[in-house]
This record gives structure tokens, sequence and C-alpha cells, in this order.
């Protein structure tokens, strides 16, 4: 058996790019894809590890999840969308070996249940104790733009 990472979607592999018209920000609905965090798991893919999505998104919003991963040539063995309940049993039931979430809730949650994790940080974390807490997570900077 393949050891397994799994992985969030929005603002970890993809997020949507906005438009700043000069008197409002609104999003355009295309969803740009995080160079550094899919490099980062195409290198693991590489190296033998299993890629399983694990999102809180609806399941209604799974498609565009399939569809992104097959144009950036993701092989991706399953998409969970949690419907927003906790990812930490689904991140178990998979056997995850490292979960990879821009939630540092997320995260501390799946630490705590024993699965190591990499935090996605592009500049969310406002509060020095968030701050503090992400500090003893792996992470993996990126520029949302
Ligand atoms: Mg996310």
């Amino acid at each position: 058996m393949k050891p397994v990472i799994t992985i969030d979607f929005d603002c970890c592999l993809a997020f949507e790019s906005v438009q700043n018209t000069g008197w409002i920000v609104m999003g355009t609905g295309v969803l740009k894809p995080i160079e550094p965090v899919i490099a980062y798991v195409k290198r693991k893919y590489a190296k033998g590890f299993e890629l399983h999505i694990v999102s809180f998104r609806e399941e209604k919003d799974k498609q565009e999840m399939i569809d992104f991963c097959k144009q950036q040539k993701l092989d991706i063995a399953s998409f969970t969308c949690t419907s927003s309940k906790s990812k930490t049993p689904f991140l178990k039931a998979l056997k995850s070996t490292l979960h990879i979430d821009d939630s540092l809730s997320v995260c501390l949650g799946a630490e705590a249940a024993g699965i190591r994790t990499l935090f996605v940080d592009f500049g969310q974390l406002k509060d020095d104790s968030q701050k503090e807490l992400a500090s003893s997570l792996g992470t993996i900077r990126v520029q949302l733009d």
C-alpha cells in the first residue's frame, strides 16, 4: 500500500482570482493554480505517495475540483467533500501520513490526531498567538495574486 498524502483544495492547490475595479474587489470565478504546492505534491507523487483531496466543500462543488486537478495533471486517488464537517476523521480513515492545509485549526486538529501537517501560509494569520502556533508546523509560504 502506498503512503497517503491528503490535501485541502481551496487556497491550497487553487485560489479564485479577483478583479479590482478600483471601487470593489470581486471574485472572477476563475481558479488559479498555487504553483509551489502543486509542484510539492507532484514531487511526492513521483516518490510513490498517493494523493487524496479532502475539502470542506459541498458535494455539488466536487466536479470543479476534479476538472482543475485534471487540468493541472494531478493524479488524485479520491476527492472527499466534508461539507464543513471536521476533516480529522476523514484524514484518519484515509490513513493520511501528511495533510496539507491553509487552515490553522485543521492543521492543529490533524497534528493532535498524530498526523503530520504542512501549513500553507499566504499571510492569512494576523494574530501573534496564531503565528506562534503555526510556527510549530511545517510551512510552505506562497503568494496569492
Ligand atoms: Mg483551504
